[in-house]
């Protein structure tokens, strides 16, 4: 008999568990194939760090093919076009021919849905992670001989970590006329707690980051970034924060989708219309009840998908997800300094920072390990 085929869309966060315990497949006889756009998957808690220059490259990723060749398993630098779950197969973009599976698992993560008036080469987004390293280098090397203007469209999480480790990379750099603007929306971190934005402006009012609110992002032409309210700034540099969407394969593919695009799955991770196709991450719209889009979640989700893929081969009892309760957060401003929020309990600060450093350098390094030692986490 044929072995059994498991696919593997993405090596985000919600199959980190699964890569390091690849071995264990291969081991039952199962095949293995991961498929990923870069041999790396980059941590995005420590992506804006990266940015500022807090973290090398090398400290925040990951070697996905290098974990996954040495523990049996293929791996295909590729991106998935389509998935085809009536033939169980999927296909590459740029690639003939089509990859079989009997069960498939699906961390492709989100993207920044850029609408069609924020486009050109002065654009950067924050998703894929690895494009705030292009980002980086653009900066030292336009800064260092221009001044430059930067904008950060949307006042929310990313928006704040992004123009605050621009910041941080304009001070080690010793740039001379950097502009940081946040074109916040209606307000900066509208969607949490007041004290929050409350801490954050007074951050950046601080460091000269101008953040403009009351008005949303209009039109971008010819240099220029104007808003609804017909207020005008120029715009060297463009960093869209504007939110994430779930990768766009499974709409385009005609699978089951939430509404947000996000692969539909219900409590066991498992899409509600084909029992061999599971996923976790952004990439996912929990039907049981809708998750942010963050990371903690994609984490959360890694034992119960590692048991369940495993499961599904083995023609055993799944086990269901449970999203858990409030989640610890800590925004990286730059600096050094952060801002933490959990429950009521809200403070910025080194403080901060240092906690989210200490937890973000951890959650790398168990991985890291496991691509250096090649062993798989028990
Ligand atoms: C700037 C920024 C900072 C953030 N900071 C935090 C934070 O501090 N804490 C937190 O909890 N959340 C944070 N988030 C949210 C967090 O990034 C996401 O929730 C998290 O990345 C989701 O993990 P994921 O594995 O689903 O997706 P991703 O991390 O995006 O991983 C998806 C993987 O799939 C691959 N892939 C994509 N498309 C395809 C395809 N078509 N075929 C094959 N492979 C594909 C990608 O290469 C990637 O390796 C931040 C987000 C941003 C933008």
């Amino acid at each position: 008999m044929a072995a059994k085929k498991m696919v593997l869309i993405g090596g985000g966060h919600a199959h980190m568990v699964t890569l390091a315990r690849l071995r264990t497949f291969s081991e039952k006889g199962y095949e293995v194939t991961v498929i990923q756009p870069s041999d790396y998957h980059y941590y995005s808690g420590m992506g804006p760090g990266m940015l500022g220059g807090t973290y090398t490259p090398d400290e925040i990723r990951f070697n996905t093919r290098k974990v996954v060749e040495g523990q049996g398993g293929c791996f295909i630098r590729g991106k998935v076009r389509r998935i085809d779950p009536a033939h169980q197969v999927v296909s590459l973009e740029g690639a003939e021919g089509n990859i079989a599976y009997d069960v498939l698992s699906c961390n492709a993560g989100s993207f920044v849905p850029l609408g069609s008036f924020i486009q050109g080469p002065n654009v950067f987004t924050a998703k894929p992670i690895e494009g705030l390293l292009k980002a980086r280098q653009e900066i030292i090397k336009r800064g260092k001989r221009e001044s430059l203007e930067i904008a950060i469209i949307g006042g929310g999480p990313s928006g704040l970590e992004i123009a605050g480790n621009i910041w941080q990379l304009s001070e080690l750099e010793e740039l001379p006329a950097v502009t940081i603007r946040i074109l916040a929306g209606k307000q900066l971190m509208r969607h949490h707690p007041e004290k929050i934005g409350i801490l954050a402006r007074k951050i950046c009012t601080k460091r000269g980051i101008e953040v403009v609110e009351g008005s949303y992002v209009q039109e971008m032409k010819g240099g220029y970034i104007t808003l609804q309210d017909g207020r005008s700034y120029r715009a060297d540099m463009i960093f869209p924060a504007i939110g994430v969407k779930p990768s766009a394969i499974f709409a385009e593919s005609g699978l089951p989708t939430g509404p947000d695009g996000g692969l539909l799955v219900n409590e066991y991770l498992q899409s509600t219309t084909f029992s061999n196709i599971f996923g976790g991450g952004d990439c996912i719209s929990f039907q049981p009840r809708p998750l942010a889009k963050v990371g903690v979640y994609a984490v959360r989700a890694n034992p119960v998908l590692y048991h369940n893929l495993m499961a599904a081969l083995d023609g055993k009892q799944l086990l269901s997800f449970d999203p858990g309760g409030q989640y610890l957060l800590i925004y990286n401003l730059g600096g050094g300094v952060g801002i933490l929020c959990k429950w009521f309990f809200i403070f910025s600060g080194r403080f901060a920072f240092t906690i989210k450093d200490h937890i973000d350098r951890k959650f790398i390094e168990t991985f890291q390990a496991v691509e250096q030692n090649n062993l798989h986490l028990r």
